[in-house]
This record gives structure tokens, sequence and C-alpha cells, in this order.
């Protein structure tokens, strides 16, 4: 038997979603992570193409984290004959779920624009939850004599993990998704030495963020400017992490009375599901968020009198008829879909509202436009121009920066082999590679599509 580790490329080359990677060992197929491709069509490998490689022949798949470029083609894996086991942490778990059924809407109506079934049913969302185990961290999970696989904190939203596969004594880590730690909620990235190989992460390859600190004054400056002008705040969020963070913040600095006291809509069915989901593993926070929460009554971390979660539709289409400031969080967070939509079609012409980007926007989403400038956009079909402030504050990020990625690689220094550079765009990619090789001498690749490297 070839004893020797593949690693084969299945996805999140060349781009930041679609995460999909296939692990060969000991006789043994293990995928990381099962992901979408987001607002990018890549010719042969849409979401609706075969996967690349036999379902019913996987026994395990690791999910790094909930994100549905992490796990959104999980209900088609299974449906297309996976048998095996799929393996994560429990709040991974509790968020999947959540994240595909949340799906399932703007699925029917793709499905039915472009006269196909849908990409997957509840039914197989279902499916899926019955195969799902759960570990904590830090457990060695053994699948074979020399074979485990552990999962560590990778600090990116609550349950995100790295995967370490240990091959006959030989440490090879997955990076998922790394969190820009420090994080008001979460504990930092951990630090992972004496590595053979890396796969790791570089959505922010090429670029730094703004400090912590700096967004969070700025986020502070940009409600009081809004308020004062008497405009809407539109925060199309991402409904994991960046939602609860920024309630969190927004709850701090109006109890401090550094904002003024307005209307927050949380818009978003999947953003109140999930912050649910974040009071249940609580002990997944950092120590600072956990006393925080032990202090709060009924554990209202993120919830204020002024809040208002919209969970109904009508509840929903009635917030245009708040006439004062406001501040909407609703999603999308790329503002491909989702309520934001409508929110963005009432208030971008307005010239007092702003819209406030805080996470990564995909190539050709209609976040990545506005976040460009553009004047001019199409929502539903109708053409609507754009007269509200676009601000961007990157140190809401929720993945580390070019320096801080290179700090992780930097722990490794002395042992690792080879550095494969994925889950970027190719110039954030290419730029990561080239740091790696000049400033640690360390061997660096962003690998293709449908490559694969044998690492023994
Ligand atoms: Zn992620």
């Amino acid at each position: 038997m070839n004893d020797k580790l593949k690693f084969n490329f299945y996805g999140g080359t060349g781009t930041v979603t679609g995460a999909n990677f296939l692990v060969e060992a000991k006789g043994l197929k293990i995928l990381f992570d099962c992901g979408v491709l987001q607002g990018e069509m890549i010719e042969d490998r849409t979401n609706r193409s075969p996967f690349p490689y036999i379902p019913t022949e996987i026994d395990y798949l690791f999910v790094s984290h909930a994100h549905l470029d992490h796990v959104g083609l999980i209900p088609k894996l299974v449906k297309d004959g996976f048998k095996g086991k799929i393996i994560s942490t429990p709040p991974t778990k509790d968020l999947a779920e959540a994240v595909l059924i949340d799906s399932l809407g703007v699925l029917r109506k793709e499905a039915k624009t472009e006269d196909k079934p849908a990409l997957y049913s509840e039914e197989d969302v279902d499916d899926v939850m019955k195969v799902w185990e759960t570990f904590p961290y830090r457990q060695e999970i053994k699948l074979k004599d020399g074979l485990t696989i552990t999962m560590r904190d990778s600090g990116h939203i609550i349950g995100s993990a790295m995967l370490e596969i240990s091959h006959d004594g030989k440490k090879t880590l997955y990076t998922g998704d790394l969190g820009n730690s420090p994080s008001p909620l979460l504990n930092d990235t951990e630090i992972v030495e004496g590595l053979d190989y890396l796969v790791m992460e570089s959505v922010y390859g090429d670029r730094n963020h703004a400090s912590h600190k700096e967004s969070k004054e700025a986020l502070e400056d940009v409600i009081e400017d809004t308020v004062n002008s008497g405009g809407t705040l539109m925060v199309p969020a991402f409904s994991i992490e960046k939602t609860q963070e920024i309630l969190f913040e927004i709850k701090e600095m109006m109890v401090q009375g550094r904002i003024p006291l307005v209307r927050v809509y949380l818009d978003s069915p999947l953003a109140i599901k999930v912050t649910d989901i974040y009071l249940k593993y609580v002990d997944y926070l950092n120590p600072a968020a956990q006393k925080i929460f032990s202090r709060t009554k009924d554990g209202e971390i993120f919830s204020f009198p002024q809040l208002v979660q919209t969970l109904a539709t009508e509840e929903s289409i009635a917030i245009k008829d708040y006439h004062h400031p406001k501040i909407i969080i609703a999603g999308s967070g790329m503002s491909m879909g989702g309520r934001i939509l409508h929110h963005e079609k009432n208030y971008l012409p307005d010239p007092r509202s702003t819209l406030l980007l805080t996470g990564y926007q995909s190539v050709k989403t209609l976040g990545r436009l506005l976040q460009e400038g553009v004047k001019t956009v199409k929502i539903m079909g109708e053409t609507v121009n754009v007269n509200a402030r676009v601000v961007s504050l990157s140190g809401y990020s929720a993945h580390k920066g070019s320096d801080d990625l290179l700090n992780f690689v930097d722990a490794s220094e002395d042992t690792l082999k080879k550095v494969f550079v994925v889950l970027g765009e190719p110039k954030s990619s290419l730029f990561l590679v080239q740091r790696i090789r000049d400033n640690l001498a360390i061997d660096a690749v962003a690998p293709a599509y449908r490559e694969y490297h044998v690492l023994d």
C-alpha cells in the first residue's frame, strides 16, 4: 500500500470561495470542506457540475467552519452518494444546519429562474445532519494507525477549526480561514509549531488591515455622522460572527453614551438564529466575552433596548415606514440576495445615508461594485442611483492580514518543507507566496485547480 499522503486541490484555487480539498492517506479518502463558489462562475467549476472525485468513495469529510463557501455543497455531496462520516466542532454543526436551511430560499428562486431543480432540498440537509459527528478542539481523532486529525481553534468564527493531520509522525495543517486576532468575542488563533506542510488561506495575502481599534472608532464616527444628517446606516452583514461582533460593540457604545440611542434593526432571520447559537456555545468565546456574558441579565450580551429583531417579512418591509435615523443590519454580506437589497434600493439614492462594508466583497458581487464606487447599480431589475456614502472598514475583517499570515507561517519556520497558498484571488495568493519565499526562505506555491502534491 502506498503510504504517502496525497493532497488534492479541488477548490479554493485562484479564488477565495469554493473550498474543497481531498487528502488520500493509508487507503482512506478524506475531504476537507465542501463549499460553494460565490459570485463567480468559473467554467467547468460551477456549483452544479459533478464533483471531480467519486463521492461514494469518500470516507470522511472534515469541516473547518460553517461559512457557505466551506459547507454549501455538502448536501449535494450526500445526494451524490457520499456514505462516510462528517466531522466538525459542535458549533460548526449547528451553524452549518442553520446556514444550509437558510440557503434553500435563494436556491429555490435560482432554480426557478434557470428552470432546473434546486441544488438540494430540506430532506438532503436532514440526511447530512444524520451522519455528522462532533468533537472538541484539540482531541486527536484516530482514523487509522499512524493517521490522526486534530481540530485547532482558528479564531475566525465561533467553532472554526484548522485541521491538523498527523501521518506517520509528519504534520500537515489545513488552516481553513484564519481569524483576525485579537477579536472581541473569540480566542486568538492557536499557534501551531513543528509543521512539515501547510495549506493556508490568503484572502488578504497582499494587504494589511487597519487595527480593530481604529475601525471601532470609525464605526462610531459613521454612526454619529449618519444619524446627525438624518440618514439610515445600512450594514450588509455576514450573519456569523460579524453581526454578533457589531451588535456587541454597538451595545457597548450605547451603554457608554458614545453614540446616539437610535433604533437598530437586526433584519436577518439567519443572523437572529445564529446569535442564539452563539449564546448556546458561550464556552467557545474568549474569557473576556464569557465574563461579560456571565454579568449580563438573561445572557443579553448581544441585545439592548433599541434593538428590534425583524423575523417576519412584513416586519422587514415595515422598516421603511420608520422615518427617523436608524441602523439596519441585514444579509447578505456581499449584497448577493437577501433583505439588504430592499434597503439598498430604498436608501442608496439618499445622500444622507451610508452603506457600511465590513468584510471581503467577492469579485462581481453587488457589494464589490459598490465598494469600487459605481454610481448606478441594478437591484432587482431596477436602476438605482448611488448617492449614499459607501464606507469600508477593514478592521472588522474576519481574516488575518498579510503580516499576520506571515507570522503564522513563521511559527513553524524551522520545520516547514512547503507552504501551499490557497483561498485567495490570484494577485493576493501570489503576493503571499513571494513573501513566504523572500522573507522566510520557505518553499511556497499557489496550486492550480486539480493539482495534487505528494507529501512525504
Ligand atoms: Zn470563513
